[in-house]
């Protein structure tokens, strides 16, 4: 177990966090505000808009989930800074989640912003319009290529066509890795990493030495590799190697969508890495043995917190789903120069 190690650079907000509140905005400076937006339902309390109030008009990173009180949020922030939100010229977004991407369409209806994602993003936005996220015709054969026994299927379909992760917003420009918005007189570089989804970017301030995370780096959470559809055929392999790409921004204070901003990002980096390869090196020292079991076989084998008996609907379609990242990451030769590192 690696000690924590990263410094919280917000213990306000770290609190606020932990007791389940929506903290109040804070001035980063230089015309940079963070706003903390309410997450509804039980899987995590909140996440961060940030908002840049430049002389070239507001620019917002992830406004954060669609509803009146985090639109109202953040129109009470910009009405405190004397902007009204008809002034919000760019929306940028590190991926299609709708934590993330959800109040976009209503910002640019009040104001014409442009909406600006990576194209890679575009693309699984879309394939979920052209096929439908929850077509549970190709989940089930998602299934059978997991090998599920026909009497485990239903509860997995059931979980399946739970609320999509799509958010069904085109953007009006796309950007890709290596390219730089000037907003309110800030440079941000977009640093494609693919993991978490396929397109997910973070932007960085070389200057300022500050880096925009979204759901790639989070300071405690674990937030998951291959989430959403067109996810590559190695989504572990590209979030391990997604965590690599950002070395040299360690010495950054780090801005994530959620929990609290911080530095020690190279710990962290490690931490994250440390805490896949963890399962990635169980399926390797398994491989000769299990071969080409089928992933529902395989995913027996493998330790889970809950123990692998108790895993229903939800949790046991992400089991399944993980045993089959950690297994394709072996298969393909990737998971060597990780594992062999320590
Ligand atoms: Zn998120």
């Amino acid at each position: 177990m690696i000690a924590e190690s990263i410094t919280t650079l917000n213990p306000a907000h770290r609190e606020a966090w932990d007791a389940g509140r929506v903290a109040d905005p804070e001035n980063l400076g230089d015309g940079l505000w963070s706003v903390p937006l309410e997450l509804p339902g039980d899987r995590m309390p909140g996440s961060y808009a940030y908002v840049i109030d430049g002389a070239d008009g507001v620019h917002i990173i992830d406004p954060g989930w669609n509803s009146d009180a985090n639109m109202g949020r953040i129109v009470d922030l910009l009405t405190g800074l004397g902007r009204a939100v008809d002034e919000v010229s760019t929306v940028v977004v590190t991926h299609h989640h709708p934590d993330h991407l959800g109040l976009a369409e209503r910002l640019r209806s009040a104001s014409g912003a442009h909406v600006i994602l990576s194209a890679v993003e575009r693309r699984v936005i879309d394939a979920a319009v052209s096929v439908g996220a929850r077509d549970d015709v190709s989940y089930r054969d998602v299934l059978d290529r997991w090998e599920v026994p026909v009497d485990r299927q239903a509860e997995l379909i059931a979980a399946f066509t739970a609320p999509s992760l799509i958010e069904y917003v085109m953007p009006d420009a796309e950007v890709a890795d290596g390219d730089v918005l000037v907003l309110g007189g800030r440079r941000l570089t977009v640093i494609a990493t693919p993991g978490h989804t396929s397109g997910h970017i973070c932007l960085a301030d070389r200057e300022r030495r500050m880096i925009f995370t979204g759901d790639h780096v989070l300071p405690r959470i674990h937030s998951g590799a291959g989430l959403g559809i067109l996810v590559g055929d190695d989504p572990l392999g590209d979030l391990l190697a997604s965590l690599e790409r950002l070395a040299e921004f360690d010495d950054c204070q780090v801005l994530p969508g959620h929990e609290f901003r911080f530095t020690g990002l190279g710990q962290r980096r490690a931490q994250i890495a440390a805490h896949h390869l963890r399962r990635t090196r169980v399926v390797a020292s398994l491989s000769n043995e299990l071969g080409d079991a089928s992933v529902w076989e395989w995913s027996k084998h493998l330790p889970w917190t809950a123990g692998w008996a108790n895993l229903r609907g939800f949790r046991l379609h992400s089991a399944l789903r993980q045993t089959e990242m950690h297994r394709d990451l072996v298969r393909s030769g990737r998971a060597e120069k990780w594992l062999s590192r320590g």
